[in-house]
């Protein structure tokens, strides 16, 4: 065996494609990853979506919920503040109805008697303002001059010119709603005309009033929200409202926005984000189109705007609502949600990669199976006459691209009928795996044995040409004479092969043409008398037409 060249460079493409037995374990892992990736990749990104979708709906749908019910706490405080000033003005009514039964009163105002309406109503004034919270008592002759103002008795004469006033006395019935002050404060006014009760002469009005504050306090502590009162400046007079801050020694910082000042009644100092809000509104807008809420981060600022007696948009409550608590309860729960899903997520996903790892796994073995199954005979384990086929292919088509040579070794068991005839057909197979084997030993790892049919046995030699193919064989056919062969019940036994052998390029160049000859070299082996072996050289002569 001279000329031998290093293994690697005799490996035939068939080789690296076959599943043999030393690679099987790399590729059934390789097999194993390629499933896991097609399977898992969709399932991860879809479990990835799905996950992602749920938290976005839930994280949106407890939003909703949350400013659902800031746009309810809007509507209740609304209906709240409105239901409060009409309960309110019921109480002015009532305290109304009741003072005009008093005839000492009505008396006192026909004639202009100031002193004795003072007398009379101070009393009067102690208890409705400590049980109704009524701060304003009025009395106005029937040409709305003051004649009496009860809570402040110095100061008399003027004309009351305020809608309320003027409505009662245009309709000749009571009136009331809301004015605005020049300090800026909100009042709740209630004015009633009063007759002589016989000659249903007008003697003046008499006017009840009380500060919307009270209303505003009653909501604040109800629902425990901050509350800002603003005051649209168009209807106000800088001067008279500076002065009134100043008395009631209140921060009077009336160019802080455009529009409105923030009223003494509720809080006064107005975070900065809802300043900025408060900053950009207009509040002279037809008060419907004004917005009636808006956020800013976790605040919600609902805005009502306050309509003074004759409708106009005097002033507005704005209140904040701090939603970062409820927040974060959302972000709590959708955090926890998330986390129970990824975990159901990892564990589906860890379930798919040991599930798709088993099945991967059986595949891999099955084609292992089917791989050897399709390329190796039951009997002995060496390579079939399939593989056989086909790597001769491959062989002479190295020879025709890259001029390898190539010898065929074709091995017939002498007598071998007799064998089995004497010994018995599993004797006789005994044998046949014995040769498969010890010709497997003698052969170099690039060359490969096949059992080529019956007791025929092939070896393909790359790389060798016919001298050392004829060197290896005799090597051989010498060996297996000399040795003992099992066959079972501690029998043993001698047996001989023949080998033709035939080459190429020297004696074929085209598969089939290479058996012929390889199965020529053989017969003429056979007939010279067997246990030797023979190149197809030495017959050359015999054969008609080159192969
Ligand atoms: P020779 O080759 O020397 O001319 O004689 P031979 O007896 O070997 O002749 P032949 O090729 O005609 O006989 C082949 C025998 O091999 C026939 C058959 O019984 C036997 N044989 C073929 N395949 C098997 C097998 O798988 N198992 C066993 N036990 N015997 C087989
Ligand atoms: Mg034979
Ligand atoms: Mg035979």
């Amino acid at each position: 065996m001279n000329n031998q060249p290093p293994n690697e460079s005799i490996k035939t493409p068939a080789e690296a494609q076959i599943f043999s037995s030393d690679n099987v374990d790399a590729k059934v892992r390789q097999y194993i990853t390629q499933l896991r990736f097609k399977f898992l990749t969709p399932i991860i990104i879809t479990l990835s979506f799905a996950v992602l979708l749920i938290i976005i709906i839930v994280y949106f749908h407890e939003y909703r919920t949350i400013n659902s019910g800031v746009l309810e706490l809007k509507s209740t405080t609304n209906n709240l503040f409105q239901n409060s000033i009409q309960q309110d003005a019921k109480a002015l009514q009532t305290v109304m109805d009741v003072l005009k039964t008093d005839s000492k009163l009505s008396a006192a105002l026909a004639k202009h008697d100031r002193l004795s309406l003072l007398q009379r109503s101070i009393p009067i004034y102690e208890n409705i303002n400590r049980h109704y919270g009524i701060t304003h008592f009025y009395f106005t002759d029937a040409e709305r001059v003051n004649l009496l103002r009860v809570h402040k008795p110095e100061k008399y004469g003027d004309t009351i010119n305020r809608q309320t006033t003027l409505t009662a006395q245009q309709g000749g019935t009571d009136a009331y709603g809301i004015e605005l002050g020049p300090l800026g404060t909100l009042t709740l006014r209630y004015v009633q005309p009063w007759y002589e009760e016989k000659t249903r002469k007008l003697l003046g009005f008499v006017e009840l009033g009380m500060e919307v504050d009270q209303t505003i306090d009653s909501i604040r502590n109800l629902f425990g929200l901050d509350i800002f009162v603003l005051i649209n400046k168009k209807y106000l007079d800088q001067k008279g409202w500076e002065s009134g801050m100043r008395t009631f020694g209140k921060v009077s910082d009336w160019n802080r926005f455009p529009q409105i000042v923030v009223s003494m009644h509720g809080k006064q100092f107005l975070p900065e984000v809802l300043s900025a809000f408060i900053m950009e509104m207009d509040f002279n807008k037809q008060y419907r189109a004004i917005k009636s809420h808006f956020i800013v981060g976790n605040q919600y600022a609902i805005i009502q705007i306050l309509p003074d007696v004759s409708g106009r948009p005097v002033g507005a409550l704005v209140m904040l609502v701090d939603t970062s608590g409820n927040m974060k309860q959302v972000k709590k729960t959708v955090l926890i949600g998330s986390g129970v899903l990824v975990i159901a997520a990892a564990i589906l996903i860890i379930f798919f990669y040991w599930f798709v790892g088993r099945i991967a796994k059986r595949m891999a073995q099955n084609e292992f199976k089917l791989h050897q199954m399709a390329t190796h005979d039951g009997l002995t384990d060496l390579y079939n006459r399939r593989q056989f086929d086909l790597e001769l292919k491959e062989s002479i088509g190295r020879y025709t691209r890259y001029h390898r040579p190539v010898s065929l070794l074709m091995i017939d068991i002498d007598h071998f009928k007799q064998v089995n005839d004497t010994y018995g057909h599993p004797a006789g197979d005994a044998i046949l795996r014995e040769l498969g084997n010890r010709l497997t030993a003698q052969a170099r790892v690039a060359d490969h044995v096949y059992r080529y049919g019956g007791e025929e046995f092939t070896i393909l030699l790359p790389e060798i040409d016919s001298t050392a193919a004829s060197m290896f064989a005799q090597r051989l056919c010498e060996r297996m004479s000399s040795e003992q062969w099992d066959i079972g019940n501690g029998l043993q036994i001698s047996l001989t092969v023949s080998i033709g052998i035939a080459s190429c390029p020297e004696h074929a160049d085209k598969p089939q043409a290479l058996v012929t000859a390889a199965d020529a070299a053989l017969y003429a082996a056979k007939q010279a008398g067997r246990n030797r072996v023979y190149n197809y050289n030495m017959i050359d002569e015999e054969v008609d037409t080159p192969l």
